[in-house]
Protein backbone atom coordinates (compact mmCIF):
# COMPACT_ATOMS: atom_id res chain seq x y z
CA UNK A 1 0.00 0.00 0.00
CA UNK A 2 1.57 3.37 -0.61
CA UNK A 3 -0.53 5.29 1.74
CA UNK A 4 0.74 5.43 4.45
CA UNK A 5 3.03 8.27 6.38
CA UNK A 6 5.60 8.17 8.73
CA UNK A 7 6.42 10.59 12.12
CA UNK A 8 9.92 10.44 12.85
CA UNK A 9 10.86 12.53 16.36
CA UNK A 10 13.83 14.23 17.07
CA UNK A 11 14.86 15.44 21.02
CA UNK A 12 18.50 16.18 21.31
CA UNK A 13 21.07 16.46 18.00
CA UNK A 14 24.06 17.71 19.11
CA UNK A 15 27.73 16.52 19.85
CA UNK A 16 27.50 13.09 21.67
CA UNK A 17 31.18 13.27 22.82
CA UNK A 18 30.22 16.17 25.01
CA UNK A 19 28.27 12.93 27.24
CA UNK A 20 30.35 10.60 28.84
CA UNK A 21 27.19 8.97 31.37
CA UNK A 22 23.69 7.76 30.19
CA UNK A 23 20.93 10.16 29.96
CA UNK A 24 21.25 12.08 26.82
CA UNK A 25 22.22 10.13 24.15
CA UNK A 26 22.00 12.89 21.44
CA UNK A 27 22.31 12.36 17.10
CA UNK A 28 25.41 14.55 16.12
CA UNK A 29 23.79 17.31 13.60
CA UNK A 30 26.37 15.46 10.66
CA UNK A 31 24.40 12.30 11.30
CA UNK A 32 20.54 14.10 11.44
CA UNK A 33 21.86 15.79 7.79
CA UNK A 34 22.50 11.94 6.64
CA UNK A 35 19.36 10.80 7.94
CA UNK A 36 17.36 13.10 6.64
CA UNK A 37 18.84 12.94 3.15
CA UNK A 38 18.50 8.67 3.24
CA UNK A 39 14.70 9.30 4.44
CA UNK A 40 14.38 12.28 1.24
CA UNK A 41 15.69 9.69 -1.51
CA UNK A 42 13.40 7.01 -0.50
CA UNK A 43 10.08 9.22 0.59
CA UNK A 44 8.03 11.96 0.19
CA UNK A 45 8.88 14.40 2.59
CA UNK A 46 5.09 15.59 3.17
CA UNK A 47 3.80 19.46 4.56
CA UNK A 48 2.50 19.38 8.03
CA UNK A 49 -0.59 20.58 5.35
CA UNK A 50 -0.27 17.30 3.52
CA UNK A 51 -0.18 15.33 6.54
CA UNK A 52 -3.50 16.84 8.21
CA UNK A 53 -4.99 16.49 5.12
CA UNK A 54 -4.11 12.76 4.89
CA UNK A 55 -4.70 11.86 9.00
CA UNK A 56 -8.42 13.46 8.77
CA UNK A 57 -9.05 11.28 5.45
CA UNK A 58 -9.88 14.52 3.03
CA UNK A 59 -6.12 14.23 1.01
CA UNK A 60 -4.07 11.23 -0.11
CA UNK A 61 -0.53 11.43 -0.15
CA UNK A 62 1.85 11.17 -3.15
CA UNK A 63 3.36 7.74 -1.86
CA UNK A 64 4.68 6.81 1.36
CA UNK A 65 5.71 9.94 3.43
CA UNK A 66 7.37 11.08 6.20
CA UNK A 67 7.43 13.83 8.69
CA UNK A 68 10.09 15.15 10.80
CA UNK A 69 8.63 16.20 14.04
CA UNK A 70 10.93 17.99 17.23
CA UNK A 71 9.70 17.56 21.09
CA UNK A 72 10.58 19.74 23.66
CA UNK A 73 11.60 23.52 21.90
CA UNK A 74 15.10 22.61 22.73
CA UNK A 75 17.78 25.24 21.13
CA UNK A 76 19.11 21.98 19.00
CA UNK A 77 15.94 22.05 16.99
CA UNK A 78 16.60 25.72 15.70
CA UNK A 79 19.76 24.53 14.05
CA UNK A 80 18.41 21.87 12.87
CA UNK A 81 15.96 23.63 11.40
CA UNK A 82 18.31 26.49 9.85
CA UNK A 83 21.23 24.03 9.00
CA UNK A 84 19.44 21.13 7.46
CA UNK A 85 15.52 21.70 6.45
CA UNK A 86 15.57 24.83 5.59
CA UNK A 87 18.41 24.34 2.71
CA UNK A 88 16.18 21.16 1.79
CA UNK A 89 12.88 22.62 1.69
CA UNK A 90 11.53 20.86 4.28
CA UNK A 91 8.81 21.97 6.62
CA UNK A 92 8.58 20.08 9.98
CA UNK A 93 6.45 20.15 13.41
CA UNK A 94 7.98 21.64 16.79
CA UNK A 95 6.06 20.70 19.86
CA UNK A 96 6.78 23.32 22.68
CA UNK A 97 6.21 22.91 26.20
CA UNK A 98 5.81 26.35 27.31
CA UNK A 99 7.25 26.40 31.15
CA UNK A 100 10.62 27.68 30.05
CA UNK A 101 9.25 29.98 27.92
CA UNK A 102 6.70 31.46 30.65
CA UNK A 103 8.70 30.78 33.88
CA UNK A 104 12.02 30.24 32.75
CA UNK A 105 11.87 27.01 34.90
CA UNK A 106 13.51 24.25 33.19
CA UNK A 107 11.27 20.66 32.15
CA UNK A 108 11.70 17.94 35.07
CA UNK A 109 12.86 15.53 32.81
CA UNK A 110 16.16 17.52 31.31
CA UNK A 111 17.01 18.43 34.33
CA UNK A 112 17.41 14.50 35.19
CA UNK A 113 18.80 14.06 31.74
CA UNK A 114 21.60 16.47 31.73
CA UNK A 115 22.30 16.06 35.70
CA UNK A 116 22.88 11.84 34.45
CA UNK A 117 24.54 12.60 31.45
CA UNK A 118 27.06 14.91 33.43
CA UNK A 119 27.39 12.37 36.44
CA UNK A 120 28.94 9.62 37.49
CA UNK A 121 25.80 6.76 37.74
CA UNK A 122 26.86 5.87 41.07
CA UNK A 123 26.85 9.30 41.84
CA UNK A 124 23.75 10.74 40.80
CA UNK A 125 22.49 7.75 42.64
CA UNK A 126 23.42 9.05 46.17
CA UNK A 127 22.93 12.21 45.49
CA UNK A 128 19.32 11.98 44.10
CA UNK A 129 18.48 10.04 47.17
CA UNK A 130 19.92 12.25 49.74
CA UNK A 131 17.62 14.74 48.88
CA UNK A 132 14.57 12.44 48.73
CA UNK A 133 12.70 12.87 51.42
CA UNK A 134 12.59 9.59 53.76
CA UNK A 135 9.18 8.39 53.25
CA UNK A 136 9.71 8.30 49.58
CA UNK A 137 12.57 6.24 49.70
CA UNK A 138 11.89 2.78 48.23
CA UNK A 139 12.85 -0.29 50.07
CA UNK A 140 13.31 -3.25 48.55
CA UNK A 141 10.05 -3.40 46.58
CA UNK A 142 10.51 -6.71 44.42
CA UNK A 143 6.71 -5.42 42.47
CA UNK A 144 8.32 -2.17 41.77
CA UNK A 145 11.98 -4.02 40.18
CA UNK A 146 9.51 -5.97 37.92
CA UNK A 147 6.98 -3.09 37.18
CA UNK A 148 10.74 -1.13 36.28
CA UNK A 149 11.84 -3.92 34.59
CA UNK A 150 8.96 -3.95 31.64
CA UNK A 151 9.01 -0.66 31.12
CA UNK A 152 12.82 0.09 31.00
CA UNK A 153 14.34 -3.20 29.13
CA UNK A 154 17.25 -0.94 27.85
CA UNK A 155 18.15 0.12 30.80
CA UNK A 156 20.01 -1.32 33.65
CA UNK A 157 18.14 -3.00 36.38
CA UNK A 158 18.82 0.04 38.98
CA UNK A 159 18.68 2.50 35.80
CA UNK A 160 15.15 1.02 35.43
CA UNK A 161 14.24 0.77 39.28
CA UNK A 162 15.07 4.65 39.52
CA UNK A 163 13.59 5.76 36.26
CA UNK A 164 10.21 4.35 37.24
CA UNK A 165 10.49 5.74 40.76
CA UNK A 166 10.81 9.38 38.83
CA UNK A 167 7.93 8.91 36.12
CA UNK A 168 5.19 6.92 38.10
CA UNK A 169 6.09 6.93 42.05
CA UNK A 170 7.00 10.33 43.02
CA UNK A 171 4.43 13.40 42.82
CA UNK A 172 5.66 15.52 39.95
CA UNK A 173 6.37 18.24 41.86
CA UNK A 174 8.82 16.49 44.31
CA UNK A 175 10.88 15.32 41.33
CA UNK A 176 11.11 19.11 39.88
CA UNK A 177 11.82 20.42 43.26
CA UNK A 178 14.92 17.57 43.72
CA UNK A 179 15.73 17.98 40.12
CA UNK A 180 16.37 21.95 40.41
CA UNK A 181 18.12 21.50 43.98
CA UNK A 182 20.27 18.69 42.50
CA UNK A 183 20.80 21.86 39.60
CA UNK A 184 22.04 24.38 42.59
CA UNK A 185 24.32 21.53 43.93
CA UNK A 186 26.59 21.72 40.50
CA UNK A 187 26.17 25.61 40.45
CA UNK A 188 23.76 25.74 37.85
CA UNK A 189 21.48 28.54 37.80
CA UNK A 190 17.85 27.62 36.45
CA UNK A 191 17.84 30.22 34.08
CA UNK A 192 21.26 29.77 32.41
CA UNK A 193 20.08 26.00 32.18
CA UNK A 194 17.31 26.93 30.40
CA UNK A 195 19.51 29.86 28.02
CA UNK A 196 21.28 27.09 27.12
CA UNK A 197 18.63 24.10 26.39
CA UNK A 198 15.26 26.01 25.03
CA UNK A 199 14.61 28.31 22.47
CA UNK A 200 13.45 31.79 22.78
CA UNK A 201 9.97 32.83 21.73
CA UNK A 202 11.66 34.86 18.74
CA UNK A 203 13.40 31.39 17.71
CA UNK A 204 9.83 29.61 17.94
CA UNK A 205 7.69 32.48 15.61
CA UNK A 206 10.44 32.51 13.25
CA UNK A 207 9.99 28.82 12.75
CA UNK A 208 6.40 29.59 11.87
CA UNK A 209 7.43 32.48 9.46
CA UNK A 210 9.50 29.47 7.51
CA UNK A 211 6.13 27.45 7.08
CA UNK A 212 7.10 24.70 10.24
CA UNK A 213 4.20 24.13 12.75
CA UNK A 214 4.09 24.72 16.23
CA UNK A 215 2.36 22.37 18.39
CA UNK A 216 1.09 21.54 21.90
CA UNK A 217 3.32 19.53 24.50
CA UNK A 218 1.87 20.23 27.85
CA UNK A 219 2.80 23.53 29.73
CA UNK A 220 4.71 21.65 32.89
CA UNK A 221 5.68 18.19 30.51
CA UNK A 222 4.41 16.44 32.83
CA UNK A 223 2.46 13.53 32.09
CA UNK A 224 -1.50 14.45 30.93
CA UNK A 225 -2.72 10.96 32.43
CA UNK A 226 -1.03 12.26 35.60
CA UNK A 227 -2.15 16.05 35.85
CA UNK A 228 -5.11 15.25 37.16
CA UNK A 229 -7.74 18.06 38.18
CA UNK A 230 -4.37 20.32 36.86
CA UNK A 231 -4.67 18.57 33.15
CA UNK A 232 -6.75 21.52 31.94
CA UNK A 233 -4.76 24.52 33.45
CA UNK A 234 -1.86 23.10 32.25
CA UNK A 235 -2.93 22.53 28.25
CA UNK A 236 -4.74 25.89 28.79
CA UNK A 237 -1.52 27.70 29.56
CA UNK A 238 0.23 25.67 26.75
CA UNK A 239 -1.77 26.40 24.57
CA UNK A 240 -2.42 30.60 25.39
CA UNK A 241 1.99 30.79 25.38
CA UNK A 242 1.63 29.20 21.46
CA UNK A 243 -1.54 30.95 20.23
CA UNK A 244 0.70 34.58 21.26
CA UNK A 245 3.20 33.36 20.12
CA UNK A 246 2.57 31.76 16.66
CA UNK A 247 -0.44 33.97 15.70
CA UNK A 248 -2.68 31.07 15.63
CA UNK A 249 -4.14 28.54 18.09
CA UNK A 250 -2.21 24.77 17.81
CA UNK A 251 -3.57 21.84 16.40
CA UNK A 252 -1.26 19.60 16.76
CA UNK A 253 -0.47 18.01 19.90
CA UNK A 254 2.60 15.63 20.82
CA UNK A 255 1.52 13.38 24.51
CA UNK A 256 4.66 14.18 26.84
CA UNK A 257 6.52 10.61 27.76
CA UNK A 258 4.41 9.33 24.23
CA UNK A 259 4.38 5.84 25.78
CA UNK A 260 0.32 4.00 26.13
CA UNK A 261 0.56 5.24 29.99
CA UNK A 262 1.32 8.67 29.51
CA UNK A 263 -1.86 9.13 26.65
CA UNK A 264 -5.44 9.90 27.78
CA UNK A 265 -7.81 6.86 27.77
CA UNK A 266 -9.81 9.06 25.63
CA UNK A 267 -7.53 11.08 23.29
CA UNK A 268 -10.33 11.77 20.91
CA UNK A 269 -12.62 12.66 23.49
CA UNK A 270 -8.97 14.70 24.65
CA UNK A 271 -8.33 16.25 21.27
CA UNK A 272 -11.98 17.42 21.06
CA UNK A 273 -12.24 19.36 24.19
CA UNK A 274 -8.70 21.19 23.33
CA UNK A 275 -9.20 21.76 19.77
CA UNK A 276 -6.51 19.36 18.44
CA UNK A 277 -6.80 17.90 15.06
CA UNK A 278 -3.82 15.72 15.43
CA UNK A 279 -2.39 13.61 18.55
CA UNK A 280 1.10 12.31 18.02
CA UNK A 281 2.06 9.36 20.71
CA UNK A 282 5.16 7.67 20.40
CA UNK A 283 3.97 4.09 19.61
CA UNK A 284 5.93 2.37 17.15
CA UNK A 285 5.27 2.18 13.51
CA UNK A 286 3.59 3.51 9.96
CA UNK A 287 -0.01 5.18 10.07
CA UNK A 288 -1.73 3.21 7.26
CA UNK A 289 -5.38 1.87 6.77
CA UNK A 290 -7.77 2.71 9.19
CA UNK A 291 -5.84 5.80 10.82
CA UNK A 292 -6.63 7.23 14.71
CA UNK A 293 -5.91 10.65 14.14
CA UNK A 294 -5.69 11.52 18.09
CA UNK A 295 -3.00 9.01 18.47
CA UNK A 296 -1.13 8.31 15.46
CA UNK A 297 2.19 6.33 15.61
CA UNK A 298 5.86 7.72 15.37
CA UNK A 299 9.12 6.82 16.00
CA UNK A 300 12.31 7.98 17.58
CA UNK A 301 15.26 8.64 15.26
CA UNK A 302 16.83 5.12 16.70
CA UNK A 303 14.22 3.01 14.92
CA UNK A 304 14.00 4.29 11.71
CA UNK A 305 16.48 1.47 10.23
CA UNK A 306 14.09 -1.53 12.02
CA UNK A 307 10.86 0.41 10.61
CA UNK A 308 11.88 1.86 7.01
CA UNK A 309 13.91 -1.83 6.11
CA UNK A 310 10.41 -3.76 6.74
ZN1 LIG B 1 8.75 15.80 25.39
Amino acid sequence: MSERLLFINYHYIRDPAQYVHPGIHPLAMTDFAAQVDWLAERYHMATPEEAEGFVGGRASLPGPSVVLTFDDGMLDHQRAAREVLGPRGIRSVFFVSSKPLVEHQAVMVHKIHWLRATSEPAEFHRAFMALLPAEWRPDEDPEMAAKAARIYVYDSPEDGRLKYLINFVLPYALMDEISSGLLAQRDVSEAQFCDDLYMTEGAIKALCQAGHRIGAHGHSHAPFTRLGDALAADIESNIACLTDIGGERPRWVSYPYGRDWAIPDNASGFCDRFGFDVGLTLAVGWNQGVLEPFALKRINTNEVAEVCDA
